[in-house]
């Protein structure tokens, strides 16, 4: 791992999120995710592709290879490792840790990232849900969607933020809402289409926007 340039890193992992969101990974969906020109990432693919960390063709989806996936794990195992160490021991807030993660996943030792992985008893979600490899690179499973491709009736729990933008986790926090949340989607109004929840404490009006960057599971009425 410690031989892939923090460039190469940084391409397998983002392949991978976009996979694991669900999306096909396209030069445009990539270049978009990476903010660089879609012509510099062609020529990185065809690098990638000859170090057999993905398999490429061009105009044709992107897939990373077994060797691809290992690596993007290991980068992902460190994101997210680091983003919870920096909220539950360092005391940084949910909003100010990912910018840190992004530097520091490139540079950690394997021996830091096991003793953080013990000192926070081997944790299996990060500070905005998102599911941590264990140490044989073994993601937790998960079922959730986006909140906005349910239906009002349904009682739902946040499972996961995304967590890149951090004005949209103050804004999420403003809100009072955090991984573990339950609520019952009351409504999707129309027109503008905010989504009315209700939880414990009071209701909650989520913008259409925001309903699509939070993934929430579907529980038992009780
Ligand atoms: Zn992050």
């Amino acid at each position: 791992m410690s031989e892939l340039t923090i460039s190469t890193q940084n391409y397998l992992k983002s392949i991978f999120l976009l996979e694991e969101l669900g999306e096909k990974v396209s030069t445009t969906s990539l270049a978009g995710m990476l903010k660089v020109a879609p012509a510099s990432v062609t020529g990185m693919l065809k690098k990638l592709n000859r170090d057999d960390l993905i398999e490429y063709q061009p105009y044709q989806l992107i897939h990373l290879s077994e060797s691809g996936r290992v690596a993007a794990l290991q980068v992902i195992r460190r994101h997210r490792l680091l983003e919870l160490f920096l909220t539950e021991t360092v005391g940084m807030s949910w909003h100010e840790v990912h910018e840190e993660a992004e530097r520091l996943e490139h540079v950690i030792s394997a021996s830091f990232l096991d003793h953080i992985d013990r000192l926070l008893n081997f944790p299996r979600a990060d500070p905005h849900g998102s599911p941590i490899p264990d140490r044989t690179l073994i993601l937790p499973e998960r079922h959730c969607q986006p909140l906005s491709k349910h239906q009002p009736g349904e009682v739902l729990q946040l499972t996961e933020v995304m967590d890149e933008d951090a004005g949209f986790l103050v804004y999420l926090a403003q809100l009072g809402l955090r991984p573990g949340q339950k609520f019952n989607l009351v409504e999707i109004e129309p027109y503008e289409g905010s989504f009315i929840l209700q939880t414990d404490t009071g209701q909650i009006r989520l913008s259409q926007k925001a309903a699509s960057l939070i993934f929430v599971e579907r529980i038992q009425e009780n």
